[in-house]
This record gives C-alpha cells, sequence and structure tokens, in this order.
C-alpha cells in the first residue's frame, strides 16, 4: 500500500495548527517565529494523555494527566489506546478487544461502539474528545486564541476509512482538517528533509503500544510511502512488562497470587517498572522502587542497564525483523537508505538507538525530541499550507562551522557545517606550555583552516588553571548551540573546576551572500589552506620539540659528542628562524632535522630514566 500526499498549496491567512493525534499522547504545535513549536501552557507539559475516564456516576467524562492518575484506583473505568479501533468494524477487531473491559457493539452504520458506563461511543466519539482537549491546551498556549484549523497525523498503514474516522473525530471536535498527513512524513518534515532534493528515508517509530517502520522516498519535496510494516502491539509498554514481570517473581511470594493479579495493584506496578526504564535510559543501574503503604509493602530492588537490555533483547530484534521486512518490500538495501529518523518515547532507550543505527549504518536523527517530531512537522505542514515559507527552517542546521583557535592560529572545528541545531559537542585541551595557569580562547566562524581566515565570534579566558607540566591540564570545552542560535562556550579545567563562558550569538549580521562567499572562498583557497594548516601544525611540534631538548641542554653538553651536539644547536636554530618560513615543505624539512638531531639526545635520556628505574634493584627484580 503506497500514499502519495499531494502537495496542493491553500492559501489562507489563518495558521494551522499541526496535532499528533497519537496511540499514547497527544499534542500540538504551530509554526511560531520561523520555526515549529510545542504548544503548551505554562506549568503544562502539552502532552495529553489519549485516554478517557468515565466517572461511576456517569458523569462527563475526563481527559489529559488525570485519567492515568484516576485509572489507578478505578482501572474499569479507562479506555486507552482508541487509536487502534479507529474506522474498524466488530469484525476487524475481534482479538483487539479482549484488552477492552467495555462491551462492544455495531452501530446501524455498522460502526463500532463501546458501552462505556451506560453510554454508547464510537472510537471517533472518544478521539473527538481527545481532539478538543488538545485544542483547549492550545487555546491556552496561545493566551485564548482558539485555532480551528488543524493538520493531523495518521500511520503510514492507516486506509481510507481510517483515515476517515480521523476526519469525522475531528469534525465532532468542531476541527477543520486543512489535510491529514502520515506520522513518518510528518517526522520527515520536522527535520526538514523535504529540502532534499531525492533520497531514501526511513522513519523507526517506537511508541508506548505501536512499532512502526516507514521507508519513504523524497523527490523534489514530494513524500512518497514506500513500503510501511511494524507490530500493533509492540512498544515501551512491553518493555516495562519485562520488568513487571522481574518484579513479579520476587512480589508474588510476598504478596500472593491475588493480588498480583488485581488490576490496581499492576497499574502501581507498571508505573513503577516505567519509572526503573525511564533512569535506566540516563544511567547504567536504576532503583526499581514499588510501595503499597496501606498494605505496608515496601519493594526495592537495583537493576544494571546490562539486564534490562538482555530482558528487552528479543523485542528489539523483533523491530529489526520488520525493519527486513520493509526494506524488503520497498527493494532495497539498508546501505540504499539516506537518512534514518527515529520517533516515540521508546527510541530513547539506549540499546534500541544503538540497533537501529547499526542496523541501517548509519547515525539516525535524534536531534529533537521523539515524542514532539511529529506534531513538529504536522506544524511545519500547516504553516506551509497557510502559504508560509519555510526558508527559514533552513537556520535548523549550521551554515557555517564553529571552532577554537589553537596554538599556531589554526582551526578546531568543533561544530561542524550542517550540523543540525540545538546541539551540543565537548572536546578535550591542554595547555602548551609548562606552568600555563590560563588559556585564552577565539571563538571562530568558518570553513578555513587558519582562524585568521575565519570570522571572530568572540574571545575570553579561563583562569585558574594550577601550575603543572604542559599536556598534563585536562579542559573541556564545550559548544552549545540552543534552537534559537545562540552559541554558549563553557571551558572548564577538571581538576579545579576552574570555568569560564561565553555567549555569542553566530549568525548575528550575516546576510547570506556573505556566507555564501565564505563558503567560496574555501573552496577557492583548499590546497592552500591545506598548506597553511600543515604548516601551522608542524611549526607547534618543532616549538614543542625545541622546549623539550632546551630544558635538556646541560645533559647534552656533557654527553653527546661533538658533532651530534653541534647539529643539534644548528637544528634549534633552524627551529628557532622557522616562524619567518612559508613553504610548507620548508617548515616540514626544519621539523625533520630537528627530530633527526634530537635522536642522540633522547636515547641519552631514555638510558638515564631506564637507569633510574633499575637502580638500587636485584637483576632478577627486574
Ligand atoms: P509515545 O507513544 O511516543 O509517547 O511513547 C511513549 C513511550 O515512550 C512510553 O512507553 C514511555 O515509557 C517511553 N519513554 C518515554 N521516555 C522514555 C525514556 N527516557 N526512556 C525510555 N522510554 C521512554
Amino acid at each position: 500500500m503506497a500514499f502519495i500526499e499531494l502537495n496542493v498549496l491553500n492559501n489562507t491567512a489563518e495558521p494551522i495548527l499541526g496535532i499528533d493525534l497519537g496511540t499514547t499522547n497527544s499534542l500540538a504545535a504551530l509554526w511560531r517565529d520561523g520555526r515549529p513549536e510545542i504548544l503548551k501552557p505554562e506549568g503544562h507539559p502539552g502532552r495529553i494523555p489519549s485516554a478517557l475516564y468515565f466517572p461511576k456516576d456517569g458523569g462527563e467524562p475526563a481527559v489529559g494527566q488525570v485519567v492515568r492518575e484516576r485509572a489507578l484506583v478505578d482501572p474499569e473505568g479507562t479506555i486507552f489506546s482508541i487509536k487502534r479501533f479507529m474506522g474498524c468494524g466488530l469484525a476487524d477487531v475481534k482479538d483487539e478487544l479482549e484488552s477492552v473491559q467495555f462491551p462492544a457493539s455495531e452501530t446501524a452504520e455498522g460502526l463500532l461502539q463501546f458501552d462505556v458506563r451506560g453510554r454508547k461511543l464510537t472510537p471517533q466519539e472518544i478521539s473527538a474528545r481527545i481532539l478538543m482537549r488538545v485544542q483547549d491546551v492550545a487555546c491556552k498556549a496561545l493566551g485564548g486564541h482558539k485555532l480551528k484549523r488543524a493538520v493531523i497525523t495518521v500511520p503510514a498503514y492507516f486506509d481510507d476509512t481510517q483515515r476517515q474516522a480521523t476526519h469525522d473525530a475531528a469534525r465532532i471536535a468542531g476541527i477543520d482538517v486543512a489535510r491529514i498527513i502520515n506520522e513518518p512524513t510528518a517526522a520527515s518534515l520536522a527535520y526538514g528533509l523535504d529540502q532534499r532534493k531525492e533520497g531514501k528515508i526511513a522513519v523507526y517509530d517506537l511508541g508506548g503500544g505501536t512499532f512502526d517502520i516507514s521507508i519513504l522516498s523524497i523527490d523534489s519535496g514530494v513524500f512518497r510511502v514506500l513500503s510501511t510494516s511494524g507490530d500493533t502491539h509492540l512498544g515501551g509498554d512491553d518493555l516495562d512488562r519485562t520488568l513487571v514481570a522481574l518484579a513479579l517473581e520476587e512480589l508474588i511470594p510476598k504478596v500472593g497470587q491475588e493480588t498480583a493479579q488485581d488490576p490496581g495493584f499492576l497499574q502501581g506496578l507498571r508505573l513503577a517498572a516505567e519509572r526503573c526504564k525511564h533512569e535506566l535510559s540516563l544511567n547504567p543501574e536504576a532503583d526499581f522502587h514499588f510501595s503499597i503503604p496501606d498494605q505496608d509493602l515496601r519493594w526495592h530492588r537495583r537493576v544494571k542497564r546490562a539486564e534490562f537490555e538482555k530482558l528487552i533483547g528479543p523485542l528489539v530484534a523483533r523491530t529489526l525483523d520488520a525493519c527486513r521486512r520493509v526494506l524488503s518490500d520497498a527493494k532495497l538495501q539498508a546501505s540504499d537508505i539516506d537518512e534514518v529518523v527515529l520517533v516515540g518515547g521508546s527510541t530513547r532507550v539506549p540499546a534500541v538507538r544503538k540497533a537501529v543505527e547499526e542496523f541501517f549504518g548509519r547515525a539516525p536523527h535524534n536531534e529533537l525530541d521523539p515524542d514532539q517530531v511529529v506534531a513538529l512537522g504536522a506544524a511545519v505542514q500547516g504553516h506551509i499550507l497557510s502559504g508560509g515559507t519555510r526558508d527559514i527552517l533552513l537556520m535548523d542546521v549550521t551554515s557555517l562551522s564553529l571552532g577554537l583557535e589553537t596554538m599556531g592560529g589554526a582551526v578546531s572545528k568543533i561544530v561542524v557545517r550542517n550540523s543540525p541545531i540545538p546541539c551540543q559537542v565537548t572536546e578535550g585541551f591542554t595547555t602548551y606550555a609548562d606552568n600555563q595557569t590560563g588559556i585564552d580562547f577565539n571563538i571562530v566562524q568558518g570553513e578555513r583552516e587558519l582562524a585568521a581566515d575565519c570570522r571572530s565570534l568572540g574571545r575570553f579566558k579561563l583562569t585558574g588553571i594550577p601550575p603543572m607540566p604542559a599536556g598534563m591540564a585536562k579542559v573541556s570545552v564545550r559548544f552549545q548551540l540552543d534552537a534559537n542560535g545562540v552559541l554558549n562556550v563553557t571551558a572548564r579545567e577538571e581538576s579545579t573546576g576552574a570555568i569560564a563562558e561565553i555567549e555569542v550569538q553566530p549568525m548575528h549580521g550575516l546576510q547570506d551572500d556573505q556566507v555564501e562567499s565564505m563558503l567560496q572562498a574555501s573552496y577557492d583557497n583548499a590546497q592552500d589552506d591545506f598548506d597553511h594548516r600543515r604548516a601551522a601544525d608542524l611549526k607547534v611540534e618543532i616549538g614543542t620539540m625545541i622546549r623539550a631538548s632546551e630544558s635538556n641542554m646541560e645533559i647534552a653538553s656533557q654527553a653527546l659528542d661533538p658533532e651530534s651536539l653541534a647539529d643539534l644547536k644548528d637544528a634549534i636554530q633552524k627551529g628557532h628562524d622557522v616562524a619567518t618560513l612559508k613553504d610548507v615543505n620548508e617548515v616540514q624539512a626544519v621539523r625533520d632535522e630537528l627530530e633527526q638531531a634530537t635522536l642522540p639526545l633522547a636515547a641519552i635520556l631514555m638510558d638515564s630514566v631506564a637507569k633510574k628505574a633499575v637502580a638500587g634493584k636485584h637483576l632478577s627484580e627486574i
């Protein structure tokens, strides 16, 4: 099954919301100030659980965070994952119905409906409630401004009936659908992949309850779904279940079979397992805590990430089986894929990311929040449909490299050109001279090899480095570029914690044509730049060799034969004069001669170090 999304523009000035109507959570985004943004009222995460709670007394159903809480005390009144039933008839979902506690029947029109505590509701009507809540939250975030039009996302495998059901849900909610788009397409849009002329994209989406893998092709800005696969019963909940099973092994002997089957008990344990799983995404070990104060139950266990990875191994392997199928359906190999995009909260699990990277042989895009990427992409589509352009989105990658001037005037690139932003890169540096207590940093922008040919964005100094031999200090420098293009550079000396930082705006005052000409200059000067850089690096190396030789001159004068000593002095002098040399071959010759001339001294020093090491020791101890 393949869907082609037509790129028909529908110009209207009214902003269009992007809504991700998810199986587990739903959220809205809007294009604002040149980029898509998740709509969150103050103090609210913006994300709404896609679940409803029906009170026992038949009162109005509750939507949102409160449902998760109600589910703990009254699980029978809660309905989750309604998306699985969208556009389905009773016969289509016989097996699925086992997971829903409400009796199901069909309407006169053949639509599935659930009998929830005295009222009959179709999945469309239930989804409409979720959509209304999403729209409300968006409205609050926009200071009370209610947007009526929306782009809504659906899984790529949704057929026409399921898409129509989503349309109907929106209509019931009073939302005007500007377009229904595929979730993987939205994720690709969020990453600006529509800017590619052509290419093949794999979108790996592991959410709470479902797994989808889609292969898209992009051709002149138009996405086409080549194949989709997945598993509608595989997701983060299954990862949680492996931990729940682990806990039950120890808990059943304590609480008994009956309590262990209690829905409230299990729900509490599931939430505890999920917390532990989240912590394991950050740390190599995590605490798995579960307590029921009324029953005086307190249980606790440390879980190692490796142990968790072993438990989930078969589940991750199942997702890769689906990746193999989807590639074979599209008649492609993993190596044909140009971009891999991660979607869904469960792609935060390090073992999942690693498995995907190894399978496709390339690092997947994960710079955006995997829970938000679909809504962000829907907002991009909304912006395009309301007549906007997205040139500005090109700013989502750094258009010029950012780096530091190193000794000798060369540039060490830290954030390379075309890195997606926001991003963060940390690199280690050290001191050049003995007892150096400060380092001057010059932040530069551009593609040239020497700092003098780049744009200097700012300078700052790190002081307070304790005196120590050259090369011993450990200074980590972090470049952090936020979504607004603001660069924060922090330098930190590890042993004392001394810190210095600066904030600059790399693109401030730069016009597109200036960026172009900076890039052109780097192409035009590529060979010369390479030679200059090499010469600068060689000069630094020569400086280090001279300092090492000069500090041992006394030993050299006593121990070297006159000819070697004269050669060494001569080579050191030439080394001192190298600053004026420009030709890289001449600098290389000076360096090689110096190296040659230091060999006899190096041999003597090695010898004396070895002698010291063995001094006073019996041969058998060596
Ligand atoms: P989604 O359906 O995309 O909202 O994904 C929800 C799933 O992502 C749930 O199973 C969450 O437990 C899981 N999830 C969210 N954050 C993390 C995390 N940091 N580590 C592991 N799983 C996570």
